[in-house]
């Protein structure tokens, strides 16, 4: 049921604040910071200026979500029952819904590294040379926006899609947004894949800010040549 979308929607966001909080503690913690990819002299974002950023943005990022989803709810989703929902369409569903995504943001994102977007949007994120968990929603609040209606619309023109489905694209997206802030590489196999993430986007926000665009997966990096 498409109330069910709302319930899960809500759990996927309160899961992301334990996420950040738990990252956030590892990555100051005396037993995880020998794991830190990269450690700053000083952050240079006062604590005050961040948590305002950031609790800003958290609360635009919901009235975004439900907003769009409840104005625009027969595009993005349908009913449980009007199809067949199988694991082979879930799959498909945010594949393509993804791989969109992932495709327009590379474009969304580089285009933001115009000089003129970056003075004014861009460069609020990029002030952050040594991003952790909670500077993923360090952004200025168009580029939040942006971000957030750039899913929805690839998700329209995908779908709809079944409630499951969204419920991944959301829980995928958002997890993969807060890992790449991580600043940490941790040892075990198990981790290559959070490694992959958190070093890839460490390059973009420190070395090579002109490497590395896309959010998700690195093919439109490789493709256009800035995979770095
Ligand atoms: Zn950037
Ligand atoms: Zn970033």
């Amino acid at each position: 049921m498409i109330s069910d979308l709302y319930i899960n929607l809500m759990i996927i966001l309160a899961f992301a604040g334990v996420l950040m909080a738990f990252l956030m503690w590892a990555v100051h913690s005396e037993q995880y910071k020998q794991y830190r990819i990269r450690t700053p002299k000083t952050y240079r974002i006062p604590k005050s200026k961040k948590y305002k950023n950031v609790a800003l943005n958290m609360l635009q990022s919901v009235i975004i979500i439900f907003g769009v989803l409840y104005t625009f709810q027969d595009f993005l989703v349908y009913e449980d029952g009007t199809k067949e929902v199988s694991g082979i369409l879930v799959l498909g569903e945010v594949l393509a819904a993804l791989l969109l995504y992932d495709f327009l943001y590379y474009f969304m994102h580089r285009g933001s590294h115009n000089p003129k977007v970056m003075k004014f949007v861009h460069g609020t994120h990029h002030y952050v040379r040594f991003p952790t968990a909670l500077e993923s929603i360090y952004v200025h609040p168009i580029e939040g926006a942006a971000g957030l209606l750039l899913l929805m619309f690839s998700i329209g023109v995908v779908g709809p899609v079944s409630v499951l489905s969204m419920t991944i694209i959301f829980f995928i997206h958002t997890t993969v947004n807060i890992l790449v802030h991580s600043n940490l590489e941790l040892p075990h196999p198990i981790f290559r894949l959070f490694n992959f993430w958190a070093l890839k986007h460490d390059i973009h926000h420190g070395k090579h800010l002109n490497k590395n665009y896309a959010s998700i997966a690195p093919f439109w990096d490789f493709l256009f040549d800035t995979y770095g």
